[in-house]
């Protein structure tokens, strides 16, 4: 009897622990592939929900000990049958999330909002993540990775790079815009990029002095510190008028109440910062301004097969956003570095 090649695998016990398992490498079903891994990088969410939660949750949405990472990207290893669309070679990148595929929110592409809780899995919390050489995927979650951008970029876009490019989209970001960005972690940054692809101006606010440094490497040297005096400076750089558009990436609450404050009147407001609360009046701050305010979570498949269209069109490389790069085998460090906040994102590679 032959045994089964293995690999081996990330799991997050909880309380900032890591551990290493075998895994047989997977074989694809009906309608997956199996991906070879090449980026797998490490979301603020990961570090949130499952990293740092001393005691591991139970609910639907919770992690369930599978191997971890929901931003893989790669090249198609092997297709089961039925398989369509991809073959052996083809680079792809996951969107982060399979849903059942049939319900009304899996057909219009947001299986992020897919309503059967038994099928809705996501990769590196309810089904094995990109945390391993090998990752089973279902084919209707990939999108093709066109050749100009690498497998970082690709990464990038898995999660945090398409949360953003929703929101842009969501808010109908132009050239006609000044845009506020509160809190220029990864998330903040790609939307940065992303509205400054566009055609807006953008200004952010940031607390960690690493975080503006590189956001002034990359571009935006107009950063203000939150706190007394955030408002009024902002005002200054928006010649008085207040952002015709403003994303809250921080799920702070005093962020989320600046980005009310510092809208202009007739402002789109997008949240997409997870976590946290807020709270504000609503006939100053929305009602009079005449404000929209969206609420956005991740994006669509069909938005991210735009992405990776527009990111080629606009010569953008969203792998910029990419600090600290690490092998499998230093895991580990990955997520410590990661976990004492890194300015950029931070990334395994194969
Ligand atoms: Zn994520
Ligand atoms: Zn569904």
């Amino acid at each position: 009897m032959s045994t089964n090649p293995t690999m081996r695998g990330v799991v997050l016990p909880g309380n900032r622990q890591l551990e290493f398992r075998d895994y047989p490498i997977p074989t694809p079903s009906h309608g997956q592939v199996v991906l070879e891994m090449k980026a797998s990088s490490l979301c603020g969410s990961d570090l949130r929900a499952i990293y740092r939660p001393i005691e591991q949750g139970h609910g639907p949405e919770a992690y369930q000990g599978v191997i971890a990472g929901h931003e893989p990207c790669g090249i198609v290893h092997s297709v089961g049958e039925g398989v369509s669309r991809f073959k052996a070679g083809d680079r792809v990148v996951a969107y982060h999330i399979a849903g059942c595929g049939v319900c009304e929110e899996c057909r219009k592409g947001w299986m992020i909002n897919c309503y059967d809780p038994q099928r809705r899995k996501a990769y590196g919390w309810q089904r094995d993540g990109g945390h391993a050489p090998f990752m089973l995927a279902e084919e209707r979650t990939l999108v093709h990775l066109p050749d100009e951008l690498t497998y970082l970029d690709g990464a990038m876009v898995a999660c945090g790079l398409g949360t953003a490019y929703a929101a842009t989209k969501r808010a109908h970001v132009s050239g006609d815009d000044r845009v506020l960005i509160t809190g220029l972690g990864p998330v903040g940054l790609g939307a940065a990029l992303l509205c400054r692809a566009l055609g807006a101006q953008v200004v952010g606010v940031e607390a960690m002095p690493e975080r503006a440094q590189f956001a002034a490497k990359l571009g935006f040297k107009d950063v203000v510190s939150p706190g007394d005096g955030a408002l009024e400076a902002l005002m200054q750089l928006s010649n008085n008028k207040g952002f015709e558009v403003t994303i809250d990436c921080s799920g702070n609450a005093g962020a989320r109440h600046l980005c009310l404050e510092a809208a202009r009147d007739w402002g789109r407001v997008v949240y997409i910062g997870e976590g946290g609360t807020v709270s504000f009046e609503p006939s100053p701050l929305l009602l009079h301004k005449q404000l929209t305010l969206h609420g956005s979570w991740v994006c669509s498949i069909g938005q991210m097969e735009e992405l990776v269209e527009h990111l080629v069109r606009w010569n953008l490389h969203p792998e910029q956003l990419v600090t600290n790069t690490f092998s499998l085998d230093e895991a580990k460090e990955a997520y410590e570095t990661f976990d004492a906040g890194s300015p950029g994102k931070v990334a395994i590679v194969f």
